[in-house]
């Protein structure tokens, strides 16, 4: 790989050419937004293609490099600007403007890259000895500022050597995997003896199951799999106190359950080390699609909250998109003008209301056509329309595409990004409306919004804004609207994140969403398990 500033921060190989489906996708995000060809131009888009140098020398001595190098190979342990600047940071839209301008702020000195879980407790014990920081590494993937080294020491990856599946028990149904596996790696592995993980991140491609549990994620499909943490069997995670292993019961009552302080833990308490899921038998011809289309979100959202309340199954995905971002969906496919366009608004499905929903049901046939049946009912009961399957395969095929739009997109000079919350139903359209009032405020700007994740109690609302960038002052300007829509979650109920956590970014609201109280007993876990506070300093609240 060339050493160059855009293989530093790519989303996928930048060397592939783009997908057709998805360049035509950005050229109509262009189109919306009044955008001619490509800004390269901007002072953004500059370094691209320039070798990666870092202001910022390593300042790990000759001796701890040289200890480290003993405990886990001279070929894991690496100084060189690139890999430090690679693992710099995450994937947020500000930590990918930071390093088109070059500004690393904050490298780690090293990149250590253990083979096993014994490299990985020599390290940790080092470290906690010499007081050197450690921040653990899936597939940086975070978009929270998960993983900046702001007091140096070493990005831990683990998805170099720790990502093999350790075994697959099929009387259990569970599977055990080194935590640095990445998601293709696992399914494949599961599709091919009949199984799937059931965890879809859109990030799928590029994030480890280690990664996953330390973020609380949720994939696309948690309405029918669950969230990481319903997954979760049992795990292994080396921190300074020492090695912890939990879990390894199908469910117990012995007192407080250290799993769940591990879950969303993002580092700061150790590195899993090893992780076993519940898996789930898996049989791609027995599932069943629908999409429907819907007068208005709120009747969408109505027939989505009785079917999660029906106690019947409800579908595995399930999501629906707001009428902004059904609108762009349809005119992609050219399906808002022609026939299908006229007919829909014959029947009363005019744009600017009309909203889609995606559903698809896995698993035993039976309870797919049941779920199906069901779910035909209400959406009848709220006035919605059944369009067959097309939109919900289409929506399959293209799931992980538009991860791939945005480096092209911030090349034309578009600032894109997604945040997400979740709501109860009582305040879901309410705090909808207001997410997209605040974000609508700010000048030319898109605003699509989906739900993917749903419960009897609520969902999440995920938003995706788009806008011509601002020549100066982009990334303060950015930060300061971002900070906005977080607030105005808080404002309406709604939760600071659903599945993408807390890192550095949200981290200073963190007093509202908890009590001083619980707070204080999320440290005391730290100060017990990591009191020299060496892992991930800086994240979450420590
Ligand atoms: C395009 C895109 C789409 C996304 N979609 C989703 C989505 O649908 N659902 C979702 O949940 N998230 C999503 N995310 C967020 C992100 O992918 C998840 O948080 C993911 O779980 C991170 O995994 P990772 O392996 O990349 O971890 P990293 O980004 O490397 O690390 C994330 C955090 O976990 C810690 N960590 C990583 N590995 C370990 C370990 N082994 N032990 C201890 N701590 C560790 C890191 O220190 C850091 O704090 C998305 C991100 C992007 C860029």
């Amino acid at each position: 790989m060339r050493k160059i500033w855009r293989n530093v921060y790519n989303w996928g190989d930048p060397e592939k050419p783009i997908d057709k489906t998805i360049e035509h996708h950005i050229n109509h995000f262009k189109h919306l937004l009044g955008i001619d060809g490509d800004r390269h131009d901007l002072p953004l888009n500059a370094n691209a293609q320039q070798e990666v140098k870092l202001d910022k020398k390593s300042k790990l001595t000759r001796a701890a490099l040289k200890d480290l190098m003993r405990f886990v190979g001279s070929d894991n342990v690496k100084v060189d600007d690139f890999s430090r600047a690679r693992h710099s940071f995450g994937k947020y839209y500000a930590d990918i403007l930071k390093m088109r301008m070059g500004k690393v702020a904050h490298p780690p000195d090293a990149v250590v890259c253990p083979r096993t879980e014994e490299d990985l407790i020599k390290v940790i014990n080092y470290c906690n000895t010499k007081r050197i920081a450690v921040v653990p590494w899936g597939a940086g993937s975070s978009v929270t500022r998960a993983l900046e080294a702001d007091k140096g020491g070493i990005a831990l990856d683990l998805s170099v050597h720790l990502k093999d599946v350790l075994s697959l028990n099929a009387e259990d149904s569970t599977v055990t995997v080194e935590a640095g596996i990445l998601g293709p790696d696992l399914e494949q592995y599961l599709n091919e003896r009949g199984y799937t993980c059931g965890h879809f991140p859109q990030s799928f491609e590029f994030s480890t199951v280690g990664g996953w549990v330390a973020a609380r994620g949720a994939g696309q499909a948690s309405t029918g799999y669950g969230r990481i943490e319903d997954l979760l069997v049992g795990l292994r995670i080396v921190t300074p106190a020492g090695v912890i292993s939990c879990g390894n019961y199908p469910a117990a009552s012995v007192g407080g359950d250290i799993r769940h302080f591990v879950l969303g833990s993002e580092g700061t308490l150790g590195a899993i080390s090893r992780v076993t899921l519940r898996v789930r038998k898996y049989n791609a011809a027995n599932s069943i699609l629908k999409s429907y289309m819907f007068k208005s979100f709120e009747q969408a959202v109505a027939a989505m909250r009785d079917m999660m309340q029906s106690q019947v199954y409800p579908p595995h995905f399930f999501r629906i998109s707001d009428p902004e971002e059904t609108e762009i969906g349809l005119g992609m496919k050219g399906k808002d003008k022609g026939i299908t366009g006229a007919l829909l608004n014959m029947l009363g499905f005019k744009k600017g209301g009309r909203s889609l929903m995606y559903a698809i049901f896995e698993g035993d046939p039976r309870q797919c056509k049941l779920g199906e049946r069901v779910l035909g009912k209400f959406v009848r009961r709220h006035g919605g329309l059944s369009l067959g399957s097309y939109a919900t395969r289409k929506w399959l095929e293209q799931r992980y595409s538009s991860a791939y739009m945005r480096d092209p997109m911030m090349d034309a000079g578009i600032r894109i990004d997604t945040l997400e919350t979740s709501v109860h139903y009582s305040r879901l359209v309410e705090l909808w409306q207001a997410v997209r009032a605040y974000i609508k405020s700010d000048g030319q700007t898109l605003c699509l919004t989906h739900i993917s994740h749903t419960y009897e109690t609520g969902a999440n609302l995920y938003f995706i804004f788009a806008s011509p960038m601002l020549l100066k002052d982009e990334l303060n300007q950015f930060e300061k609207f971002h900070r906005g829509i977080v607030e105005t979650f808080i404002a309406h109920g709604g939760t600071l994140s659903h599945h993408h956590g807390v890192g550095r970014l949200v981290s200073p609201l963190l007093t509202k969403q908890h009590s001083p109280a619980t707070l204080e007993a999320w440290r005391a876990v730290k100060k017990a398990l990591d009191p020299k506070g060496i892992m991930n300093p800086g994240a979450l609240i420590f």
